[in-house]
């Protein structure tokens, strides 16, 4: 709100783009009219009902009505809805996506005004970021998406008139990072990227979502485990150089195998065991965390020694 005052504020992109104005027209919802009626005695026009990509009125889950209403006409002649002839029965015929879109489009209009960008983070990215949309960068501080393959996948859900209608063709795919980094404030884009997310009001507003990267990396910090890099990558889907960045990004301290140059450890030990031996040995391996049986022996014979001659 201090941006708005102060002048400075990105401003919010106009609806009337995201409008089909060749095809749009006023619209209502048949069983909002009935209870207006039956409440007011009249019917009048809602203004949550004239976003352009709800489709739905989430009060009775039916599809919003266009009116034949000639929008040219709006700036100069006033159309009472009570004027409107109403549809017979409204059509319940819908999807749950498109319940969803409407919904989080309706529910923006009642956002309290505090609920805007978070500096430093964006919610709506990590969230993209965590079902695997995110394009592992070394210079970058903001989450960076791989959007391209976010708009296919969009166009997929949704279908290709709404997504064009909120992003343009393809060749506005970039948008979707700008977005991401609050460079562009478009409720429509948002909404849509929300739903296809499935993020909260609250989460997406709300303070900085943890990053699955981080958590996965996290896990391999807190076991005894020492594992190689190539190991970690692999088991994550990510490339060694991918690795590093994601360790350094997040601060993640991991005991490296490679790190442990194998000419300071000259020295090799081998012995036997039965079935019996055998199987206890990797039970209790696996219980412990461990996944190599070399790694596993070499822990706890030192601990043992270390125990028992408290010397060293
Ligand atoms: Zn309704």
């Amino acid at each position: 709100m201090s941006q708005i005052e102060q002048g400075k504020s990105i401003v919010t992109t106009s609806i009337r783009r995201f409008s089909d104005f060749q095809g749009w027209a006023p619209r209502y919802c048949p069983l909002c009219y009935q209870a207006d009626r039956d409440r007011y005695g009249e019917a009048y026009w809602h203004v949550e009902h004239q976003i352009s990509l709800a489709k739905i009125c989430t009060e009775h889950r039916c599809r919003l009505v266009k009116s034949n209403i000639d929008p040219t006409h709006l700036s100069y002649a006033f159309f009472p809805l009570d004027a409107i002839k109403t549809v017979e029965s409204p059509c319940t015929d819908t999807l749950d996506l498109e319940y969803e879109l409407s919904s989080i489009l309706f529910s923006y209009q009642l956002l309290p005004l505090e609920y805007g960008v978070t500096i430093g983070y964006n919610n709506l990215a990590i969230a993209l970021a965590n079902m695997g949309y995110e394009v592992i960068q070394k210079y970058s501080e903001h989450t960076i998406l791989d959007a391209q393959r976010l708009y296919r996948d969009m166009v997929d859900l949704f279908g290709k008139a709404l997504v064009t209608q909120a992003f343009g063709y393809e060749k506005s795919i970039p948008m979707i990072n700008r977005l991401c980094k609050w460079e562009m404030r478009s409720p429509e884009r948002f909404a849509l990227l929300q739903c296809f997310s499935h993020i909260t009001q609250e989460a997406f507003f709300g303070p900085e979502l943890a990053s699955s990267w981080k958590a996965k990396l996290s896990g391999y910090q807190d076991t005894q485990v020492i594992y190689s890099r190539k190991q970690i990558a692999c088991e994550m889907g990510v490339t060694v150089a991918q690795l590093d960045t994601l360790v350094q990004k997040y601060g993640i301290q991991i005991r490296w195998q490679d790190e442990e140059r194998k000419e300071d450890r000259p020295h090799k030990i081998t012995f036997t065991l039965n079935d019996i031996e055998m199987d206890l040995f990797k039970r209790v391996m696996r219980e412990k965390g461990y996944k190599y049986g070399a790694h596993f022996a070499r822990e706890i014979i030192l601990d043992q020694i270390k125990k028992e001659h408290s010397c060293c």
